[in-house]
């Protein structure tokens, strides 16, 4: 913390690669360069008297148990709230313990929300079990405004989206959501995952609560598991922690750690990425047995408007259906850089077939209403170079 007020004293704002790399540090007495792992479940007090007083009130530097905090998770929470420009942060075990968390922390029966409809299998699943605990949930073509304008209503509290689908990259106006949502009072909570948090100014443009899979793009090399709701102070300390330390969605501070790591080359490895995935996008464009392509960064994406606006760069996943099942597997098979996985934002470029995978779960009718076609390949583009995987997919379709 003392890093941060010696760099604050030119009182030039810093530039989020910057803070990706300085903010929030938390030095021990050591003085230790590298973010300390605080590799520790509890923490022990000085007298009986200390740790009443703890339980009554912790202080910013006070920790309890790792359930609630710990140095370690704090300095990934404080580094990635103050990259996405929310007062507070939780870390949470995985990227669905923060989706799970972020809902069911303030939802009780007969609460309404919307919902897009375009979403990632377990988000859907949590969605389900929030039905199943009395929670109204309509859900819309998350693309239409005027279907979010039909379904929101006087007493809605929440609606929820992924800015960007899974897997067919239909991007939600967080702006305009935002407007029709605040105007009942309703929290806008997104699931930023394919924008990253580089290419994400979800907050200005009026999302209460944004919340990550860390596992993602922030580690950036499929180590482990991660996730992050950041939001207001009040939202995240009195209404999402509560819920989350009793619960026991914490993220280890060993994962925290590695975290840390991921974000201070976040920047330049999601821009790299991102500038591969649109020389990829456009030499498969060429490809006669590519029969669509989505990339929220061509010219030609229904709505590059809004990604410009919203994002200025189209990420890191591109989908391509290739017409069938058949095709699909075959060009799978073939794929010698890219891996057969179901991670994604990593290092290693990663080919996906969501009908048979992480969509699976979903009956043929709902995937096809969702565009998830037999021949549908998801692809995350990794950091290898650019012309290997476009070399390695131009192979793999001849
Ligand atoms: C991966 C993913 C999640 C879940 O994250 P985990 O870290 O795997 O739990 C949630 N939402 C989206 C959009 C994802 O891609």
């Amino acid at each position: 913390m003392s890093q941060e007020s010696k760099s604050q004293e030119s009182n030039q704002p810093l530039q989020p690669r910057t803070r990706a790399i300085h903010h929030g540090i938390r030095r021990s007495q050591y003085g230790e360069m590298a973010e300390a792992l605080f590799m520790t479940q509890g923490f022990s007090y000085d007298s009986a008297e200390q740790a009443e007083a703890r339980f009554i009130k912790a202080g910013p530097d006070e920790f309890i148990y790792a359930r609630y905090g710990n140095p370690t998770s704090r300095m990934f929470e404080d580094r990635i709230a103050n990259l996405e420009g929310t007062e507070d942060a939780f870390a949470t075990a995985s990227g669905m313990a923060a989706v799970n968390g972020a809902l069911m922390c303030f939802l009780k029966p007969g609460d309404h929300i919307v919902s897009s409809r375009a979403l990632f299998g377990s988000c859907l699943y949590v969605l389900d079990v929030l039905a199943r605990f009395g929670v109204e949930v309509s859900y819309v073509d998350g693309t239409e405004l005027e279907q979010w304008r039909a379904a929101i209503r006087p007493g809605t509290k929440a609606v929820f989206f992924e800015s960007v689908s899974n897997p067919t990259l239909e991007v939600v106006d967080i702006a305009g959501v935002a407007e029709l949502a605040h105007a009942v009072g309703a929290l806008v909570v997104v699931d930023n995952v394919f924008a990253t948090p580089v290419y994400s100014r979800a907050v200005a443009q009026g999302a209460d609560v944004v919340v990550y899979s860390a596992t993602k793009h922030i580690d950036g090399s499929g180590r482990c598991l991660g996730g992050v709701i950041c939001g207001t102070r009040q939202f995240v300390r009195q209404v999402a922690e509560p819920y989350l330390k009793h619960t026991g969605g914490a993220i280890s501070p060993f994962n925290a750690w590695l975290m840390l790591g991921g974000l201070a080359t976040m920047e330049l490895r999601v821009r790299a990425q991102t500038e591969s995935a649109l020389r990829l996008a456009t030499a498969l464009k060429q490809e006669p047995k590519v029969a669509r392509i989505l990339y929220p960064g061509l010219a030609d994406h229904p709505q590059h408007d809004l990604v410009q606006r919203q994002m200025g760069a189209g990420g890191t996943m591109v989908a391509v259906d290739l017409g069938s099942k058949e095709a699909a597997f075959s060009a799978m098979n073939r794929l010698r850089v890219f891996q057969i996985s179901n991670n994604l934002g990593d290092a290693k470029s990663i080919v996906t077939h969501p009908a048979t995978t992480t969509h699976q779960r979903l009956s043929e009718e709902v995937r096809s209403g969702l565009g998830i076609t037999p021949g549908l390949l998801r692809l995350s583009i990794g950091l290898e170079d650019a012309g290997d995987l476009i070399a390695d997919l131009r192979q793999s379709l001849s």
